[in-house]
């Protein structure tokens, strides 16, 4: 268990040995494993019985292994990790719905990638992309957006030439704001 970790309530888990739920110590292993022909270490959090010391297999834990495992392979086969995919998403502001959608996937795609399915390697460069793709999208809109603003400010400026007590004469660059939010991410 790591320095500094309380757990706020105690988590049993079954023991086969003890035939019973039990109370059990974390540490961290390095352990062996191979995907896809690849032969890699990674770190595995073992969990073992307090009271005979028998490895046991909580839930959460056995998922949280799942991922270290996928994840190691990921990086190990130059592609993004869960965690990598995940930050991408959230810089982008898509729900993983919607990110699926913008790769073309299946609706529930990026939320298995996320735990640890691995995905292929044309996905992998979309999600990249999509990366790249967006700033410069992003950039375009707000060149688009300006413009338009200028456009509108100009007519506005045209109609209430003699009201000097209208703000929006002295229209700036700097207080145009992005409003395309379905496609810019800015
Ligand atoms: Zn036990």
């Amino acid at each position: 268990m790591k320095k500094g970790y309380r757990m706020k309530k105690v988590i049993k888990a079954y023991c086969e040995k003890c035939d019973k739920d039990i109370v059990f110590a974390t540490s961290v292993e390095k352990r062996a494993a191979t995907i896809r022909d690849k032969k890699f270490e990674y770190d595995c959090i073992v969990a073992k019985c307090k009271e005979c010391g028998e490895e046991v297999y909580p839930a959460f834990i056995d998922k949280t292994n799942e991922i270290a495992k996928y994840d190691k392979y990921k990086s190990i086969a130059g592609l993004l990790t869960s965690q990598e995919i995940i930050d991408l998403r959230k810089k982008l502001g898509l729900t993983q719905v919607d990110f699926a959608k913008k790769l073309g996937c299946g609706e529930k795609t990026i939320a298995r990638y996320e735990n640890g399915s691995i995905q292929d390697k044309v996905i992998d460069q979309s999600m990249r992309k999509i990366k790249t793709s967006n700033y410069q999208e992003c950039y375009i809109t707000r060149i688009i957006h300006i413009k338009f603003e200028n456009f509108h400010n100009a007519v506005k400026n045209i109609n209430t030439e003699n009201d000097s007590d209208n703000e929006n004469n002295n229209f700036s660059i700097e207080n145009t704001v992005c409003h395309d939010r379905n496609h810019c991410y800015c």
